[in-house]
């Protein structure tokens, strides 16, 4: 019988999508469909030999791809779709077996991620159309920092504004923060235990995990909160907004717009949002480049001591995302951010041994991790785990 999970990850205008077998260090099929709905409109993949594919699917929508990533998966038919959803808002506190009525809520919560969930929801309606027979899941981004008590969820607002317009901290990155806090308890033999987890990819975010819950996390209302990203500002005065629309005449667009695209690393540095990139031209004596990556490093090390506060008890640090799991420079600097924590960097295994690879890096103080996160094997996960409930 068939086993695999078809993951899916379905954006305005692109799906990315990968096949994942039971045993999650198995093969995966794996693509991505883009500019859906334009001339240019192609899928791309690799097949199970390895071998990249790539097709054109001129204004293809997303059913239309839907159809052609599932002539490209050899004949083998999944047991079952998981789709990634970004917003569950706080009806959402795991993954859920869709029908009709989970359909329905996440349409509801659609004002708190009016970018993300209609997209999502557009490959949930064309999977469900195509494949109606096929149990599908839905995988929520928030669903994990559900366990967060109202002491971190709740703003300092009036609570009108929480009761009847929802407005609290959700956290996002949840299946990355769950996948990296299980695998640091498994492979450090706590079976639980207190993690500081840092994504550090495009987005970033930081969380506080203590025997497998989410107490606390950077992201809040929207994935804008926080630390400082690749485009994206992170935290800033709450009265900013204000001061740019009087003083600059700014609309709310514009701020939105330059908080979201503009600021961040590249931002900071006027040159680009690619870490790889700075890292070489901070080393060139660009001085742009080296503020921006003071900035990030400092401001993930702040992050991380006040969600400290959310644990018991810490046991170890994990880094992972494209940048947490690539850059020894940035681990290296945030750990030594941080002596106070009893963190102490293995320099040479920091810097020599751990490539994109599983493994703990410190020299025996409190533990330091590399793990490279797994969202598509954790969305794989979640939804054999709901359909296996559904049908005990
Ligand atoms: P996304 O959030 O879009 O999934 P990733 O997790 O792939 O993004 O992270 C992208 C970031 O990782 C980019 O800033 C990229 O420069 C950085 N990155 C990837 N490899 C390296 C590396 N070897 N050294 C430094 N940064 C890296």
């Amino acid at each position: 019988m068939e086993t695999s999970v078809l993951v899916i990850n379905c954006g305005s205008s692109s799906i990315k999508y990968a096949l994942v077998p039971k045993d999650p260090a198995g093969p995966r099929l794996s693509g991505l469909a883009e500019r859906l709905g334009s001339g240019e409109a192609r899928l791309k993949g690799t097949d199970s030999n390895g071998e990249p594919f790539e097709q054109t699917l001129v204004d293809a929508d997303h059913a239309r791809a839907l159809e052609a990533i599932f002539e490209r998966l050899e004949g083998r038919l999944p047991a079952a779709v998981g789709h990634r959803i970004v917003h569950g808002g706080e009806h959402f506190t795991r993954a859920a077996l869709i029908d009709d009525d989970v359909v329905a809520a996440i349409e509801q919560t659609a004002a708190l991620a009016p970018l993300h969930n209609p997209a999502n929801l557009a490959g949930v309606a064309a999977t469900r159309r195509l494949f109606p027979d096929l149990p599908q899941v839905a995988v929520f981004d928030t669903a994990f920092h559900q366990s967060l008590p109202p002491r971190a969820y709740r703003y300092a607002l009036p609570e009108a504004l929480y009761r009847d317009h929802g407005i609290r901290r959700y956290g996002f990155h949840g299946t990355s923060h769950a996948y990296v806090s299980r695998r640091a308890a498994v492979l450090s033999g706590l079976a639980g235990g207190g993690w500081l987890t840092a994504h550090l990819g495009n987005g970033c975010s930081t969380c506080a995990v203590w025997e497998g819950q989410s107490l606390d996390t950077s992201m809040g209302l929207t994935p804008l909160e926080g630390v400082a990203m690749g485009t994206r500002s992170g935290d800033v005065d709450p009265g900013l907004h204000a001061h740019l629309s009087r003083q600059l005449s700014w609309s709310l667009e514009r701020i939105d717009e330059v908080l979201n695209r503009d600021s961040g690393l590249l931002g900071l540095s006027g040159l680009t949002n690619d870490m790889r990139e700075l890292e070489t031209s901070a080393e060139a004596g660009h001085e742009g480049a080296r503020l921006a990556i003071e900035v990030f490093c400092y401001r993930i090390a702040k992050s991380l001591a006040a969600l400290s506060c959310a644990l018991p008890r810490l046991d170890g640090l994990v880094f992972t995302g494209g940048i947490g799991e690539n850059s020894a420079p940035i681990r290296e600097r945030v750990t030594a951010l941080l002596p106070h924590f009893g963190f102490e960097l293995n320099r040479t295994i920091n810097s020599e041994t751990i490539r994109g690879r599983e493994g703990r890096i410190d020299a025996g103080g409190r533990q330091l991790w590399v793990i490279p996160t797994d969202e598509e094997g954790q969305i794989a996960t979640e939804t054999r785990q709901r359909l296996e409930e559904a049908t005990a």
